[in-house]
């Protein structure tokens, strides 16, 4: 009986799982269509509004594409392969859409160290990492606020911080810290499970966090995150400097989540 029982709370999990994800891909799917209805009609007007709408609607089928990622497998995808990043050039090349993805009410300083290492991460998905990091900084900062973005190189030694389950070597440390209103260690500790939430419907699907932590982890590398509440909060992407180009994927490490500073 118990085993019995504990199949049909399985069961019941997993209803609850496509449930939230039907929800969250249907919540998505308005948004394009929204975004896109409004682009088409201010064609004849503002360029500068209908790139907004465009960037809101390019952002929303992103997410999706992240939220069908997640259901193939949560820690990896088959098909997955590690290509060569120049970091510095990421996000050279992403900050306009940053900062209109963001709007005018946060500031953002940047600081990419000029020698930066290059690194080996799945392509095409550091910038969606970004993107889900820097948003989250944004909402953690309804007054307003400064999310810094900032990389550089570090070489961790032989006995390297296990906390971070990371092994010795060199990685490109990637940081976007803000100064919102943090997270008490109750809601730190269930960030990075999938789904986990507080913001409205509509607006959050809990699949931020996950997504970048999956990124990080088949990269090789981790996140770590510190928070304090009413002081803003740090998320620390380790990204393995790149050997050979096209590796394949290492074995997963653990993330570290814990109070800060
Ligand atoms: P979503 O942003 O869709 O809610 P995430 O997985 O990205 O999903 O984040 C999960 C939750 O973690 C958020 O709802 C929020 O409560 C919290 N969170 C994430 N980033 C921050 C941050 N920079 N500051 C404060 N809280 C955060």
């Amino acid at each position: 009986a118990e085993q019995q029982l504990r199949q049909s709370d399985k069961l019941r999990a997993l209803g609850t799982l496509a449930g939230g994800v039907a929800h969250d891909f249907n919540n998505l799917l308005t948004a394009i269509v929204g975004s896109l209805e409004l682009a088409s009609k201010r064609l004849d007007r503002d360029p500068e509004t209908v790139r907004r709408y465009l960037d809101n609607a390019a952002l929303a089928a992103q997410r999706g594409a992240s939220l069908t990622q997640r259901l193939l497998g949560f820690s990896r995808r088959t098909d997955s392969r590690l290509a060569v990043v120049d970091v510095a050039a990421a996000m050279t090349g992403m900050r306009d859409l940053l900062s209109r993805t963001l709007g005018g009410g946060v500031e953002v300083e940047w600081r990419i160290a000029a020698d930066l290492w290059p690194t080996s991460v799945e392509p095409d998905q550091l910038e969606v990492a970004i993107l889900n990091l820097a948003i989250n900084a944004r909402d953690a900062m309804p007054d307003g606020g400064v999310i810094t973005i900032a990389a550089r190189n570090v070489s961790l030694p032989a006995e390297a911080d296990l906390e971070r389950g990371l092994t010795a070597g060199d990685y490109v440390m990637l940081v976007i810290a803000d100064t919102g209103e943090g997270m008490p260690p109750e809601l730190l500790e269930r960030v990075l499970e999938p789904f986990f939430t507080t913001k409205p419907v509509g607006k959050g699907t809990g699949l931020g966090l996950p997504m970048v932590y999956g990124f990080a982890q088949r990269s090789g590398g981790t996140l770590s995150i510190r928070s304090t509440p009413g002081q803003g909060t740090e998320v620390v992407m380790y990204l393995p400097r790149a050997g050979e180009a096209d590796e394949p994927l290492p074995e997963s490490a653990p993330a570290a989540v814990r109070r800060g500073p």
